[in-house]
């Protein structure tokens, strides 16, 4: 079965722009998945932590992979980037976050979707809503509820 599925992008370290954008084409590349739709570029600024300015996008993909299949693909893509992890919060050349996988949820030890932090962060929500105005989180949640919790966090587009 074909699964929608959003990825959250960010990168905050090198050519951040050239990162994601690279990032978007190498994940319409995973195996028995493509790329439906992709937002701008956007940057904000890092949250709980220090470091460079975010570029952020979210991509829109369907894939027959299992959820936990798709994000050992992902973390396999963040390090093909040189992705580091020396501490929490820390400066990412790229973080490829499974925000939704169709409408479950889904907690285990290395994967809990939707994202739990996806609601409250503006650099997820208004990509993910670009592309996807009417997309519902589990239980029928429309996303585009969740966007006055977000509109303080500043957040520019790039193109
Ligand atoms: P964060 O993106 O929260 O700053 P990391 O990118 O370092 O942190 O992710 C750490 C771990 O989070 C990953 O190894 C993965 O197993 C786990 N994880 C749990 N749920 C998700 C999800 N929905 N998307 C991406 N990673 C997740
Ligand atoms: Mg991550």
């Amino acid at each position: 079965m074909t699964v929608p599925a959003y990825i959250g992008i960010g990168a905050n370290l090198g050519d951040a722009q050239a990162t994601v954008t690279e990032a978007i084409t190498r994940l319409d590349s995973l195996p028995h998945t493509c790329l439906t739709a992709r937002s701008s570029l956007y940057r904000t600024a890092p949250i709980d932590a220090g470091g460079d300015d975010y570029v952020n996008a979210v991509a829109q993909l369907q894939t027959t992979l299992p959820a936990q299949g798709l994000l050992d693909a992902l973390l396999d893509l963040e390090q093909q980037f040189g992705r580091e992890r020396p501490y929490v919060n820390a400066p990412r050349t790229l973080d490829l976050d499974l925000l939704l996988y169709g409408e479950e949820c889904i907690d285990t030890a290395t994967l809990t979707v939707p994202h739990p932090r996806m609601t409250q962060r503006a650099f997820v929500l208004i990509p993910l809503l670009e592309i996807a105005p009417h997309v519902v989180l589990p239980g029928a949640k429309p996303a585009q509820d969740f966007l006055k919790d977000v509109r303080d966090q500043a957040i520019m587009l790039i193109r």
